[in-house]
């Protein structure tokens, strides 16, 4: 057996369908008495509601959660944190919403109960990316992990479908490369197993019954052990491939997770036998099977529908191989170019 490092999971997780009830209970328990709540600006009414439910546990909210964590929002949040008198965040929203909420826990030295509305992740992990003057920078840091997860599945019965189809194999992106991931453990990858089962399980029957609450728990269940995974171990050639192209193309972030996805699988699938157990849950090809998974579920396939062009596919495999990074099975300009054509087509791998 491999030796390995199990790093514990320090994060308490209370999951369910109506649990967003229980966030005072769960402020009280970290010994918080003034929170403030976060939110998007589109779901703002969401934020009021809870404050209101929160009644003397809420200092006030603040609606002004944007993508990418720029630090100029981080300021305004901090001044009204400060303000409030603030002890702790309440984040309810998407990564974005969650970023904010690391992002003023790991300056404020505060705790933080984190209220997930998608899949995409965030809430388990250490990570903060940030963005100042159009630059994105990434960090790891013990201070940027939320000390409490609620997850209830009722917030999510109406996150739009192509969102949380997205948002579903963006999760499933972070279990791919967790099971062959340098760090990788045996938990986390039992973790990420089950994820994929579960997302595999519930994710093409969605668009026929988006408020049906059984998929709905399945899927954030799945999301729960995703973000748990990418928590604790590191990411490898899918998500700079996913950073490159857009990053470097302005390419929308989940679109681009969900058309790679199944090309990167497929070219690690034949370097490492860590796929193997994922190969069984996916019909014998793992790259097949995630792309027949895309395809069923109605998710985009072709890097081509989003606007990129056959003369960026050059310049992207150029960038990707300007920086080293663990992956499991060597590559070279040749094998990024020829996975970035097939995305770009939207061809099944292994076909
Ligand atoms: P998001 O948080 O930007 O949300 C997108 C929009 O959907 C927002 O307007 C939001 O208010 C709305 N929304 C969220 N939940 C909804 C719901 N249930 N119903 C209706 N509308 C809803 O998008 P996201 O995909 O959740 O997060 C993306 C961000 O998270 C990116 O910046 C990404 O880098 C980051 N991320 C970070 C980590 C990490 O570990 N640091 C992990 C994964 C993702």
């Amino acid at each position: 057996m491999t030796p390995f490092v199990f790093p514990g999971i320090s994060t308490r997780v209370v999951f369910g369908e109506g649990t967003l009830a229980q966030t005072g209970d769960e402020l009280r328990r970290l010994g918080a008495s003034h929170a403030l709540v976060l939110t998007t600006p589109e779901q703002d009414a969401a934020g009021e509601t809870l404050a209101k439910q929160l009644g003397d546990l809420a200092a006030g909210t603040f609606a002004e959660a944007a993508m990418h964590t720029p630090v100029e929002v981080t300021a305004r949040a901090l001044d009204a944190y400060d303000a409030a008198g603030a002890d702790c965040v309440v984040a309810l929203g998407g990564g974005s919403t969650i970023g904010l909420g690391k992002a003023i826990a790991t300056r404020r030295g505060c705790d933080q109960v984190a209220i997930p509305t998608t899949y995409a992740g965030s809430e388990m992990t250490d990570i903060l990316g940030e963005t100042e003057n159009g630059e994105k920078t990434t960090r790891r840091d013990p201070s940027i992990r939320p000390e409490t997860v609620i997850y209830d599945v009722a917030l999510t019965l109406d996150l739009p479908v192509d969102m949380s189809v997205k948002s579903a194999l963006n999760a499933a992106a972070h279990a791919v490369e967790a099971i062959y991931a340098p760090d990788a453990n045996p938990v986390t990858t039992l973790m990420s197993l089950d994820a994929l089962r579960a997302i595999k399980a519930a994710l093409p029957d969605l668009r026929k019954s988006p408020r049906d609450a059984q998929i709905r728990a399945r899927l954030l269940y799945g999301a729960w052990l995703c973000s748990t995974a990418l928590g604790y171990v590191a990411m490898s050639l899918h998500h700079k491939l996913a950073h490159v192209v857009g990053g470097s193309f302005d390419m929308p972030h989940a679109n681009t997770h969900a058309i790679l996805l199944p090309h990167t699988a497929h070219f690690n699938e034949t370097g490492t036998a860590a796929l193997d157990p994922v190969a069984e849950i996916f019909g014998g090809s793992v790259g097949g099977g995630l792309w027949d998974l895309a395809e069923a579920s109605g998710a985009p396939l072709r890097l081509a529908d989003l606007g990129l062009s056959e003369a960026d596919l050059d310049r992207a495999s150029e960038i990707a191989l300007k920086n080293e990074y663990e992956n499991p099975r060597p590559f070279d300009q040749k094998d990024i170019r020829d996975l970035l054509q097939a995305a770009w087509e939207g061809r099944r791998p292994d076909a």
